[in-house]
């Protein structure tokens, strides 16, 4: 797991929220650092089809054969019905996942877009929900109609081979407000790849212009390739730790819903929660939405349908 160090190099303030957690093993801070579901100690059967696990450095391992054919064949393309791309950011956009136009997007300067904010200005918080609801596809769109009822906007970063199934899921989704981004076709470990692979990856995911990197990691090609394809790296602030496992045992609602309550306000400031749709983290959520205007803290605001576009800065 050494490899992991790079990610402390990286990450830029991601984990000075490791603080207020409880001390675990060095194994299980390694693990925190991945911040996805796809930590190697969180495999589920259902879940770990064509998910390499981080190998003993750190890095992505090779994928079972079939899942690399799968990789390799073609990327899927961007989800029917998705909403037209207005370029409204002004980042180049060509909705086909390919034959792009190679203009490169400005670089986004520290200081100037913060990736673990997503570019969030707005004072608000933003929640978000990665992966994918393994045995029930339609989880996602049935938090999407809980959050729209509350007048909450939320981005879902969903896998794109799962996501490419159910194009009507993304639609949906988007049509109750709610920002879909890119987080890669297979979940792979984007630092771990080719200049290729890693074109592959972006262009197999969800069409848009915000790319939640798998296990949050990213460095400087990742941010550059994903700029030259109309992407930017949007992290987090509070990571929720719902992805992880106690003896076994998915991590509770109620413990999730602590670890966002009790962030700093500087997390929670312009911040950006980590959830997954997959875990307890949708059962959290009303007690989260509560917890945060109980403490004086807004949502972001769901206005109505949204394309495609996020808008940078990320006004909601
Ligand atoms: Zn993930």
């Amino acid at each position: 797991m050494s490899g992991y160090a790079e990610l402390f190099r990286r990450g830029r303030g991601r984990h000075r929220r490791r603080r207020r957690a409880p001390l675990k093993t060095i194994a299980v801070v390694s693990a925190l650092v991945t911040c996805s579901a796809f930590a190697a100690t969180r495999m589920d059967d259902e879940q770990a089809d064509c998910v390499p696990r981080p190998g003993a450095d750190g890095r992505a391992s090779t994928l079972p054969a079939w899942c690399q054919d799968q990789a390799a064949g073609r990327p899927v393309g961007a989800p029917a019905g998705k909403a037209g791309g207005g370029g409204s950011d002004g980042v180049p956009h060509d909705g086909d996942g390919g034959n792009h136009s190679r203009v490169p997007a400005p670089p986004e300067p520290d200081g100037v877009y913060d990736r673990e904010r997503c570019g969030n200005t707005s004072g608000r918080v933003l929640l978000t929900l990665d992966d994918w609801p393994y045995n029930d596809p339609e989880r996602s769109v049935r938090i999407g109609a809980q959050l729209q009822s509350q007048g909450v906007r939320a981005a879902f970063f969903l896998i794109g081979k799962f996501a490419a199934q159910y194009p009507q899921i993304t639609a949906t989704l988007r049509q109750q407000g709610h920002w879909v981004g890119n987080h890669s076709f297979s979940h792979r470990q984007l630092t771990g790849l080719t200049d290729q692979e890693l074109q592959d990856e972006i262009k197999g995911g969800v069409a848009g212009n915000l790319l939640r990197p798998p296990f949050g990691d990213a460095g400087e090609r990742e941010r550059d390739v994903a700029a030259e394809l109309g992407f930017r790296i949007c992290n987090w602030t509070i990571d929720t730790h719902d992805w992880e496992k106690t003896e076994g045992n998915p991590r509770s609602a109620e413990a999730i819903r602590a670890s966002v309550r009790d962030a700093s306000p500087e997390e929670k400031r312009n911040g950006v929660v980590l959830g997954h749709l997959f875990s307890n983290f949708p059962n959290a959520l009303n007690d989260i939405i509560s917890d945060l205007h109980a403490q004086g803290y807004q949502l972001c605001r769901n206005t109505g349908p949204v394309t495609d576009r996020a808008p940078n800065p990320l006004t909601c």
